[in-house]
C-alpha cells in the first residue's frame, strides 16, 4: 500500500489515482457503506452530500484511511460517520462523527480504539500536505503557496496547468502593482525542481520581494 515516501506509484494506488471522481464515489460507498451512509444525504442533514472534494492524488490515502477504520469497525462496532471530505489550505479535511451504539467491546476499550481513529486520521491528514492532490507521488518540497492560496499539487503537475497557476500569481501581482513580472516567477518555480527550498525562497525573495511561508500544516482547524 502507499506509505507515502515513494516517488513510484503502482497498482492499487495507480489505478486509484486515475479514477474519475464519479467511479471513485461509486467505489467508496459501495466498499464502506457504513462510513458513507450519509452521503445521499441532503445538505441541511450533512456536507457529505458535496460528495469528495479532493484531488485524486489523494484517492489512495482516502482509500488506505477507510480501510483501516472499516477494520477497526469489523473488530469492535465502532463506526465512524463521514460528514465532510475536502481540501483546505492545501491539506485533507476528513471532518466526522462517531456512532458506538452496537459496540462488540466493553466500554473501558473504546476510549483506546477512539485514540487510534485519532491518530488514523492525524497521519492521513499530515500525509496529505506531503501528496500531491493531482498525481499522487510523494512531494520532496514544500507545498507552493502563492498570495492566500496553497496549492495541493506538486510543481511538476502545476507548472503543467500554467495557465491556473498565471491567473492566481497575477492576482498577487496585481495588487503588488508588478504584473509583468508573472512568467518570470512561474520560470522560477519550473527551475526550483532541481533546487533546494532554501535557495528557492531565496530566489523569490531575492527577484521579488515575496516571503515563500515555512512549510505549516497548523492552520486555525
Ligand atoms: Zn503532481
Amino acid at each position: 500500500m502507499y506509505v507515502g515516501m515513494n516517488d513510484e506509484i503502482t497498482g492499487l494506488d495507480y489505478k486509484l489515482v486515475k479514477f474519475s471522481e464519479k467511479d471513485f464515489d461509486t467505489l467508496m460507498c459501495t466498499k464502506f457503506p457504513e462510513i458513507f451512509q450519509d452521503r445521499r444525504k441532503p445538505m441541511s442533514q450533512t456536507c457529505m452530500c458535496w460528495g469528495f472534494s479532493v484531488g485524486s492524488g489523494w484517492y489512495p490515502l482516502l482509500f488506505k484511511l477507510c480501510s483501516q477504520l472499516q477494520a477497526i469497525y469489523r473488530l469492535t462496532g465502532i463506526v465512524v460517520i463521514a460528514d465532510q471530505v475536502k481540501e483546505k489550505f492545501g491539506g485533507l479535511r476528513f471532518y466526522h462523527h462517531i456512532d458506538s451504539l452496537n459496540l462488540k467491546i466493553d466500554n473501558a476499550e473504546v476510549e483506546i480504539w477512539i485514540s487510534v481513529i485519532d491518530d488514523l486520521f492525524s497521519k492521513a491528514e499530515e500525509d496529505s500536505y506531503r501528496i500531491c492532490g493531482s498525481c499522487g507521488k510523494y512531494m520532496r518540497h514544500k507545498q507552493i503557496r502563492i498570495g492566500g492560496w496553497v496549492y495541493d499539487q506538486c510543481r511538476t503537475c502545476l507548472t503543467k496547468n500554467r495557465s491556473e497557476m498565471k491567473k492566481e500569481i497575477d492576482k498577487v501581482f496585481k495588487e503588488r502593482k508588478d504584473r509583468k513580472n508573472t512568467n518570470q516567477y512561474i520560470d522560477v518555480i519550473l527551475e526550483n525542481k532541481k533546487c533546494s527550498d532554501e535557495d528557492f525562497r531565496h530566489n523569490l525573495k531575492v527577484l521579488f520581494g515575496i516571503e515563500y511561508p515555512e512549510f505549516d500544516s497548523g492552520d486555525e482547524e
